[in-house]
């Protein structure tokens, strides 16, 4: 495989952004190796600058879930585009927008739209303490919501209690009012409240979990926090940048049947282009500026091209609910296919999956938390991940993301990733 403009990209890259890229993992750090740099993508197939071609299981991270160029995105967008490109004044595609989202997600009643995940979560927590005066937040060991400073603390070892940043630039202040517990661990969350009573605004949490790799709620984890969230009046917020859109019309609060307070939204919802939501019970989001006193807003927020792509793709998913088992099914057969090969290079490793989000981890162990999921060798996923990336694949390149599969993988391309994944298999 030739990657010589690649290489030579990045070299240039590094001078002049830091590490290269503008997102931390597309640096390939985890799995060794220089990143590739793309330079179209069409259904499945992602192309580089030196002209490889690769069947595509990251699809943006998620947004690509009907695969890369879709005629009817494409269309929507080029028709928005001589109406210019924004005002910042109100326009009917956000309330279109706003009307699609309630009815797809019942449990939100009223949106607003912002400019990334991270947005999202940020805005969803300042809403959380501004609506119940309360400061602190629970969020779980593993979880990713966006680089908000509140977010971005580790937990501690054993029950974990006080935050501390796991960045330099977070302050102290900020991590002391994030409380984290181990992800599927009702009894840490009951502690935590215990210690902090009527301290506690919100809970927040991926309902699933894909920035461990994919981690699935265990059987009455999310029903108990939302028993704990109503007795002791806290905002229960699902984080469902990833699974919106992505498990079922109404993401992962659908398929579990559990209604947060609030919802966090973006990847799928922009259909590409960078958008993110947040929303939930009226009497909440009531209470965001200009209806309420807690301050929120954005230049770009509701961007009538992004409007136009996240639209044509809501509608889209909206009009036609096969696409989930389509999905599903085509995830299904890789499972299936990677169990195969397992099973007959005796090779004991785990594999997650719901829908058509799967992580296939090395190690033996169940993982069902960030702890589990950190008991993977990372040596071995990086060079697999280098022999998938030389059969053709290009994967998340790291043991701690989920791999997402779009319309565009059809059975064919999935015999394809199967035997790609024996090939690599046999060689690690
Ligand atoms: C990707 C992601 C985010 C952050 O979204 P950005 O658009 O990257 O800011 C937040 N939460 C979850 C669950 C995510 O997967």
């Amino acid at each position: 495989m030739k990657i010589e403009k690649s290489k030579s990209l990045f070299e240039r890259a590094n001078n002049s952004i830091p590490g290269g890229v503008n997102s931390p993992v597309r640096a390939f750090k985890a799995v060794g190796g220089d990143p590739l740099f793309i330079k179209s993508a069409k259904g499945a197939h992602l192309y580089d600058e030196d002209g490889n071609k690769y069947i595509e299981l990251i699809n943006s991270w998620g947004p690509m879930i009907l695969g890369h160029a879709n005629e009817l995105i494409e269309e929507a967008v080029q028709k928005s585009l001589s109406n210019s490109f924004s005002f910042g004044a109100p326009t009917k595609a956000e309330v279109e927008m706003a009307e699609l989202i309630t009815q797809m997600v019942p449990s939100i009643e009223k949106v607003r739209m912002v400019n990334s995940g991270t947005e999202a979560t940020m805005s969803a927590v300042r809403l959380a303490r501004g609506y119940t005066g309360r400061n602190k937040i629970i969020k779980f060991e593993g979880c990713y919501h966006g680089h908000g400073d509140s977010f971005l603390i580790a937990a501690g070892s054993g029950v974990a209690t006080m935050g501390s940043p796991d960045s330099p630039g977070v302050t102290q202040g900020t991590a002391n009012d994030t409380l984290t517990a181990p992800y599927n661990n009702l009894e840490s969350v009951v502690k935590l409240l215990e210690q902090n009573k009527d301290q506690v605004a919100a809970i927040i949490l991926e309902p699933v979990a894909g920035n461990m790799g994919c981690v699935l709620p265990k059987e009455g984890f999310l029903e108990g926090l939302r028993k704990l969230c109503d007795e002791n009046g806290i905002v229960l917020i699902f984080d469902e940048v990833m699974t919106g859109f992505r498990l079922a019309k109404g993401g992962a609060q659908e398929v579990f049947n559990v209604k947060p307070d609030m919802t966090t939204l973006g990847k799928i919802i922009g259909g590409g282009m960078p958008v993110g939501a947040y929303g939930g019970k009226k009497e909440i989001m009531d209470f965001v500026s200009p209806s309420g006193p807690v301050y929120q807003a954005g230049t770009l927020s509701g961007n009538p091209i992004a409007m136009a792509a996240g639209l044509a793709m809501l509608n889209y998913l909206n009009d036609h609910p096969e696409v989930y088992s389509q999905i599903a099914k085509a995830t299904e057969d890789i499972e299936k296919g990677y169990q195969d090969t397992l099973k007959k290079l005796g090779k004991p490793y785990t594999i997650n999956r719901i829908g058509s989000m799967i992580s296939l981890f090395f190690t033996n162990k169940k993982v069902t938390n960030f702890e589990e999921a950190k008991s993977c060798d990372t040596q071995l996923f990086g060079k697999y991940f280098r022999q998938m990336l030389n059969n053709g694949i290009y994967l998340a390149p790291s043991q701690f993301e989920t791999l997402f599969i779009s319309t565009s993988i059809t059975a064919d391309i999935v015999g394809q990733i199967v035997s790609a994944n024996e090939r690599s298999l046999k060689v690690v």
